[in-house]
């Protein structure tokens, strides 16, 4: 079986330096914030020229914790996508917001930015970009709104770990960037792990807190906060991994282009725009012919994904409140994408009998 993402095999290649430093955490016994967890904070803040990170439990909880931390409330409306992972409007649900979906652009899939303007309201309080299978969203004309509207800025980067616009990495333009580690992010650990990155002292201040029950000194509590913290076995795995990650956005880059050059002309395959480099998360096209491919390609055992089959806005959770609006372009855009593997160690046999088997449908 070629699966979407080969874990096994990037294991295997880092073996005996995360096996080592695994046991050397559990031997060190400082399992919660401890040493790799600050380490792996200052690090990660480095590599993506943020001021700080903060660690935390998942990128949801990224999400969350950025928009507590950001004074997002009940009442207040946040303008996002809908082709997205659930989490994205989730979090905005979590503060007692209502997420505004507003359509996305037809060839980076990235919420359109000319559409959102007409979508803000007295209640709009921030935008959450995201920057959808590893391709930066148009970070500079985002800001520009944000600016003359007076909007918060929260990039959800759960896809796009080390993704830049020119030197800028996402997660670094705003209030705060929400990264994800699950296993199968660019930059995966072995569980769940996220962390916000911020450029803010104030919004920092409150991360620190709010991911610990409201806490910056033991048993003294100033706000309500959470039990998220970035664990720290996981801390050890990230940091690493952190070492290789431009070797692994190199080698997804790598699996993207071979496979641009030479799939079937009636494929659209993942536009580049000049605006930022994008890291593949997911290698997506656009296709009519979704289920013959998926058919000829499960025939020979290789794997393939719909991402996403349901714009957030017809999900049972949302439909009855979004009956009123479309978004035409994310509609279409889920009738007709579908994702390929793609991972940094794939040989390039497995591209080519990957290309072969999509090619042998047309
Ligand atoms: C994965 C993902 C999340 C959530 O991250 P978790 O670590 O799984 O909680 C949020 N947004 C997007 C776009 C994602 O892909």
């Amino acid at each position: 079986m070629i699966p979407m993402v080969d874990l096994k095999t990037q294991y295997a290649s880092l073996k005996e330096e995360i096996d080592t430093e695994v046991l050397n955490a559990v031997a060190n016994a400082q399992y919660i914030l401890g040493p790799n967890v600050q380490y792996f904070e200052k690090e990660a803040a480095d590599y993506l020229g943020a001021k700080y990170a903060v660690g935390c439990a998942s990128g949801t909880d990224a999400l969350h914790l950025a928009l507590v931390a950001a004074g997002i409330k009940a009442g207040d409306e946040v303008i996002t996508s809908a082709f997205t992972f659930i989490a994205t409007a989730e979090a905005i649900c979590y503060v007692g917001a209502k997420p505004v979906f507003v359509d996305i652009d037809p060839k980076t899939f990235n919420i359109d930015p000319t559409l959102i303007e007409a979508a803000i309201t007295p209640k709009t309080k921030a935008i959450i970009p995201v920057h959808i299978f590893g391709q930066p969203t148009n970070m500079p004309a985002i800001m520009k709104i944000a600016n003359k509207h007076k909007l918060k800025v929260i990039e959800d980067c759960a896809q796009s770990f080390g993704a830049k616009i020119n030197k800028t990495t996402t997660g670094s333009f705003a209030e705060a960037g929400c990264h994800s580690f699950f296993p199968s992010k660019n930059l995966g650990c072995y569980g769940d792990g996220g962390l916000v990155t911020t450029n803010s002292d104030e919004i920092h201040t409150q991360l620190i807190a709010l991911r610990n029950h409201g806490s910056f000194e033991r048993y003294h509590h100033h706000v309500i906060g959470f039990n998220s913290r970035l664990d720290e076995l996981q801390a050890t795995i990230l940091r690493i991994k952190l070492k290789h990650i431009d070797t692994f956005n190199a080698g997804r880059y790598r699996v993207a282009q071979n496979y641009s050059t030479k799939l079937h002309e009636s494929i659209q395959t993942p536009f580049e725009d000049n605006i930022g480099n994008h890291v593949y998360h997911q290698y997506t096209v656009l296709t009519d012919n979704r289920d013959a491919i998926q058919a000829a390609l499960s025939a020979k055992e290789i794997a393939s994904a719909v991402y996403y089959p349901i714009p957030l806005h017809k999900q049972d959770v949302f439909k009855e409140d979004y009956r009123d609006i479309q978004l035409p372009v994310t509609e279409s855009v889920c009738a007709q994408c579908l994702s390929f593997p793609v991972y940094p160690e794939m040989p390039e046999n497995t591209q080519q009998k990957i290309i072969d088997t999509i090619n042998s449908v047309f």
